[in-house]
């Protein structure tokens, strides 16, 4: 069966990413989700070390790409420094817009390599389509209402992916 909740790499935070290991992978553009991916979701701008994450990965040569299920007012203040491409209000698990982006992009969804931080929106969204998923801890505890919803369905898909071998939280492979 073709997964559809388990990630391909699972990190305790993005400053761990490899992004030579991308590199060798064949990877171009890096999708990261930005509430509890990159800032919690009351955080309105990056932080320094988001900063220099965005620098680092734009000095690798891999292009970097925001898609948020957020509203575009939030991702808009959120990328005003950062100078990347932004994709709001995304509806993920739902497709269309990261087939655009791809589209968008001029790339494959063997070139993607997607970063978040929820098994039902951002892994199920890009693991549809056949990108690279990375799946990270959140980076706080604290949750958007409606992703407090997620968050429950998330630990039963958890709990199953656990037994079955395949995902245990909180056991990084990075
Ligand atoms: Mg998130």
């Amino acid at each position: 069966m073709r997964k559809l909740f388990t990630p391909d790499w699972y990190i305790q935070t993005y400053q761990n990413l490899d992004l030579s290991r991308l590199k060798q992978l064949g990877i171009r553009v890096l999708v990261c989700d930005i509430d509890n991916t990159l800032v919690a979701h009351d955080e309105a701008i990056p932080d320094d070390s988001v900063v220099a994450f965005v620098q680092k990965v734009k000095q690798s040569g891999l292009q970097m790409v925001l898609v948020s299920n957020n509203v575009k007012e939030r991702v808009d203040t959120f990328a005003a420094s950062l100078d990347v491409a932004t994709y709001p209000f995304a509806r993920k698990p739902l497709k269309k817009t990261y087939v655009k982006m791809i589209k968008d992009m001029n790339c494959t969804p063997k070139q993607v390599a997607v970063l978040g931080d929820q098994l039902l929106t951002d892994m199920l969204g890009a693991n549809r389509i056949g990108c690279y998923t990375i799946l990270t801890q959140p980076v706080a505890q604290r949750d958007l209402r409606c992703t407090k919803v997620n968050r429950f369905f998330e630990n039963i898909v958890f709990s199953v992916l656990k037994a079955q071998g395949k995902l245990r939280k909180g056991e990084f492979n990075e």
